[in-house]
């Protein structure tokens, strides 16, 4: 095949404890999927899920151990830090239901869902497309991914963020309204998954504004830290 220009380069991820990569193929996110975020936002936490998607291209891939670097995005004054669980699709498929949904789960890593919040706000007020307060360039920082095998119960596992070192966001998955499986039966009944999918499973209470300079660390427990340096 012969193209007109060189075609874009996969992204991918790394696996922990495997020399192969995860090849990524959508990234989806999931809207107000903890119940007191959904209020600091203004909701009640009680809505169906909702979904949006950033480029594959706007991740930010992170290795274990080192520190991913985030310019801070044009057009912009309050970028927002989200702490997010995301699960790894290994098998794709429509319509699975939710007691089936761990058979289609590759891993899990903690990502960061970055924010461009004023200008998330005003297309909300508008009533227009969120892209360009979610789908921005470099939105999208994620670490290594664990196999589901070797993740522990991540499920009930604590998710945090530090800022320069404090504490900003701390919850556990045990609180997302839309547990992963349920996550993954609502996804897939509106696209058909793929092999390479990532689902960000939404951020729990405790957004709030980033700045140049600012160091983020994320965790999820049983899962590698995700460490990135807004610049
Ligand atoms: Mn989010």
């Amino acid at each position: 095949m012969n193209y007109t220009f060189g075609p874009a380069p996969v992204v991918s991820v790394p696996v922990v404890g495997s020399p192969l990569r995860f090849p990524v193929h959508r990234v989806y996110c999931v809207g107000r999927n903890y119940e007191e975020h959904a209020k600091e936002m203004g909701f009640t936490g009680r809505e169906p899920p909702f979904f949006f998607l950033k480029p594959t291209d706007a991740l930010i891939v992170v290795n274990a151990g080192d520190t991913g670097i985030m310019p801070y995005p044009s057009l912009t004054q309050n970028l927002h830090h989200e702490i997010e669980l995301v699960v790894a699709i290994g098998s794709g498929g429509k319509n699975i239901k939710a007691a089936e949904a761990h058979r289609h789960i590759f891993g899990y890593a903690v990502g960061l869902d970055m924010t461009r919040r004023d200008l998330q706000n005003e297309m909300k007020k508008q009533g227009r497309p969120w892209c360009i307060g979610k789908a921005f360039d470099q939105s999208a920082p994620i670490g290594p991914i664990t196999p589901f095998s070797a993740a522990g119960q991540v499920s009930e596992a604590e998710i945090s963020l530090q800022v320069n070192g404090q504490c900003r966001q701390r919850s556990t998955i045990a609180k997302l309204i839309w547990n992963i499986a349920e996550t993954i039966e609502h996804l897939s009944a509106a696209w058909e998954l793929q092999p390479g999918d990532l689902i960000y499973t939404g951020t729990p209470e405790g957004v709030a504004a980033v700045v140049a300079g600012d160091m983020l660390v994320g965790a999820v427990t049983g899962l590698e830290n995700l460490q990135v340096r807004v610049v």
